[in-house]
């Protein structure tokens, strides 16, 4: 592929559709619903616990889920990445909906296997979701729809990686156009590591360094109608004062009180609604959660990526501050009803989420080491979100399993309060090795604008 520079282009914005009922369309209030929850991380125990909590959801299936998922949802074998298999279960399970948690099923098609199955799905088509699963692609849409982002080269041979780094300068920013669960983005000032990234992935995104703190902010759509959430900040790296390599994400917190006042509706005017209808122009509508990675920098803000599902630890702490049910929510998007959605209501309390590593995360993991302490977190209101867990074949005991083992949410009045509670539920989970960051929220408690 030849060196191409991703022009931004101002593209029309589509006005954002009416969103007050209008005479004929009321908002529908949802009858009793059976839902399938795809996925088996720390961010399916979030959608899981928040749909559990929903009066409208009379049964609540996952697959594969996780040991803690199972309390809140009853437990499915399924290749999440085998779309008719997917298919397949939804009809079994007899579903009203199926909401896809993590990028892969997406790009593998999952959602599109289901709907031709008749079922609404709460999850883009494989084409949409190439927002995610594809930088290049994701960088020409924000081109056409006039979105802000960072100057870019697509490069697939060490020369044009070598161009495209000096044409920008360090910090080099080198992403692997392929998904990578958050773990392909290198950014340093070494260009010799920066081209070693770039030579051992077939195709990178080249980009100019972004300045400024992050945002991730979430937003549901039925393709047309765009609902933000509230923001959130999670942090990448994996030592404290943002040391180390780049992991799927090790904390979060919301609200974020230095956030600039307007900033989710000046995101939702240049970012989410013109992404949106550029989709939908290209007959690829977007249906589910839109994820903006944003920085704020000195000339305004600039996307950093989108993603095609919740983010993992985000979800961690947007959902349990969601006071509107979650099933309605969802449903609404998947069936094009967003229009006619009720105005979200939100919990008046700010969320931490800490999030316990295994020994050698972000590289190879350790498994097989026996967790406790969960339930005498909970005792002191935290919330435990499993993902890197599994039940030991030899003893039966919960051990864990992945990189990422759990994440440790608290809710408090303020961030300090939640923060607190957070890392004191913590304190009593004990897995041996396991490492966390200690400044999660740090700095927005003491009243500085965050960096993460
Ligand atoms: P991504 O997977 O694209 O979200 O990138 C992971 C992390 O790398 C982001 O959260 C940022 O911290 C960092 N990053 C990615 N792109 C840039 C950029 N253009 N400038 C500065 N930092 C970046």
């Amino acid at each position: 592929m030849a060196l191409t520079l991703c022009i931004r282009r101002q593209g029309p914005s589509t006005p954002r559709p009416p969103s007050g009922p209008g005479p004929a369309r009321r908002p529908a209030r949802l009858g009793r619903v059976k839902i399938l929850v795809i996925g088996g991380g720390g961010r399916e125990h979030a959608i899981c616990r928040a749909l559990a909590s929903d009066a409208s959801v009379t049964a609540l299936f996952c697959a594969p889920g996780n040991p803690g998922i199972a309390a809140a949802a009853e437990l499915r074998a399924v290749d999440p990445l085998d779309p008719d298999a997917v298919a397949a279960l939804a009809v079994e399970v007899e579903a009203d909906l199926v909401v896809v948690g993590p990028e892969a099923p997406l790009v593998a098609g999952v959602g599109d296997a289901v709907r031709a199955a008749g079922i609404p799905v709460f999850g883009p088509s494989k084409a949409a979701a190439q927002l995610e699963g594809s930088k290049a692609f994701s960088k020409d849409v924000m081109a056409a729809a006039g979105v802000p982002t960072a100057e870019a080269f697509v490069c697939t041979t060490p020369e044009e990686a070598e161009r495209a780094l000096d044409a920008f300068g360090p910090p080099y920013v080198v992403k692997d156009d392929a998904l990578a669960a958050g773990k392909g983005v290198v950014v340093t000032t070494d260009r010799d590591a920066a081209l070693a990234h770039a030579n051992a992935c077939s195709s990178v995104v080249i980009e100019e360094y972004l300045d400024g703190p992050e945002v991730s902010l979430f937003a549901i759509t039925d393709g047309t109608t765009v609902v933000p959430l509230q923001p959130a900040q999670d942090f990448k790296r994996v030592g404290d004062d943002d040391t180390g390599p780049n992991t799927g994400g090790m904390g979060a917190y919301s609200p974020l009180p230095w956030a600039p006042h307007g900033l989710v509706d000046e995101v939702l005017e240049h970012v989410l609604q013109p992404t949106v209808d550029e989709l939908r122009r290209r007959g690829a509508p977007f249906v589910g959660l839109l994820y903006a990675g944003l920085a704020l920098t000195k000339r305004g803000v600039r996307v950093i990526e989108f993603n095609a599902r919740f983010g993992d630890p985000e979800a961690q702490v947007v959902l349990p501050l969601l006071s509107t049910p979650l099933a309605g929510l969802l449903h609404a998007a998947a069936v094009g009803t967003l229009d006619v959605a009720e105005p979200l209501r939100w919990h008046e309390a700010a969320a931490v989420t800490v999030v316990l590593a295994a020994a050698g995360y972000p590289g190879k993991p350790r498994g097989g080491d026996p967790i406790t302490g969960i339930e005498a977190a909970e005792a002191l209101g935290a919330y435990v979100y499993q993902a890197g867990t599994a039940y030991s074949d030899e003893t039966g005991t919960l051990v864990s399993s992945g990189g990422r083992v759990l994440a440790v949410t608290a809710l408090g009045g303020d961030l300090a309060v939640a923060r607190t509670s957070a890392y004191r539920a913590l304190a009593e989970i004990h897995l041996a090795d396991a490492h966390y960051r200690t400044d999660i929220a740090a700095r927005a408690v003491a009243g500085e604008s965050a960096v993460p």
